[in-house]
């Protein structure tokens, strides 16, 4: 049987990217960070002055569009690939506080959407990918062999966030971090484009007290039952 392609979605902070890499790493796939190219996107518009203080005018977004190269590049060293934006390296610069509260609005433009996605649909041509979103199961890979749906308690995922920026250095309250992910949330579940939601066949996991070994013997376990399915059916 051909790999299958494995979609994650979930709100923010729900561990997804953490699942989703260590199924990679189990079954040899390749694992894709669909929120990295929208954070990428919203780096691009802030330090080009399209986006300030939250605002930008769509248009000018619309037409940046075209000067955006995204990739992603495997660091042998590392072990992990890392997010390039025109040809520079960027993971670090998208993995803060200050894109986390701007990367909702830049991703509900239309646009935006259809370029990004374009890329990842090209990304899971082969299968053996296993990609993390907000669309992934509903729009990205509608007919995914596997699609999970990641919750956890509003304060389990506001404490994870938390741990992480503070490890980062900055200085953030836990309140401020709660407050970020729920204005996050809410916009990416009420955009009109593609919202967040759970495909109706994906499969629900709360991990709000899962240890990430039991989280992915769970989703392993699920991606098992998928396969031996599929075989039947074949
Ligand atoms: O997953 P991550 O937190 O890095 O995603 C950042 C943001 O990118 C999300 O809050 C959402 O606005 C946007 N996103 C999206 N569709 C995806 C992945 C991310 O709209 N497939």
């Amino acid at each position: 049987m051909s790999k299958l392609t494995i979609a994650i979605d979930g709100f923010s902070s729900c561990g997804k990217s953490t699942l989703a890499k260590e199924i990679a790493q189990a079954l040899n796939y390749i694992y894709a960070d669909s929120g990295a190219m929208y954070r990428a996107v919203t780096l691009y518009m802030l330090d080009k002055g399209i986006l300030k203080d939250g605002a930008f005018i769509p248009e000018q977004v619309i037409s940046a569009l075209d000067k955006i190269d995204i990739a992603f590049k495997f660091d042998a060293s590392l072990g992990k690939s890392e997010t390039y934006l025109n040809g520079v390296n960027v993971e670090k610069d998208i993995r803060n506080s200050r894109i986390s509260k701007n990367v909702s609005g830049i991703s509900a433009v239309k646009e935006v959407r259809e370029k990004l996605v374009e890329i990842q649909q090209n990304m899971g041509k082969t299968g053996g990918v296993v990609m993390d979103g907000r669309d992934i199961g509903t729009v990205v890979f509608p007919n995914a062999e596997v699609k999970l749906f990641m919750t956890a308690s509003n304060r389990v995922r506001a404490e994870r966030r938390y741990k992480e920026l503070k490890e980062k250095g900055e200085n953030i309250s836990l309140d401020q971090v709660a407050e970020d992910l729920q204005k996050r949330d809410y916009i990416d579940m009420n955009r009109e484009i593609s919202p967040l939601r759970k495909a109706d066949d994906a499969i629900e996991i709360d991990n709000s007290e899962l240890t990430r070994a039991s989280q992915l013997e769970t989703a392993l376990a699920i991606i098992k039952k998928q396969k031996s399915k599929l075989l039947s059916k074949a």
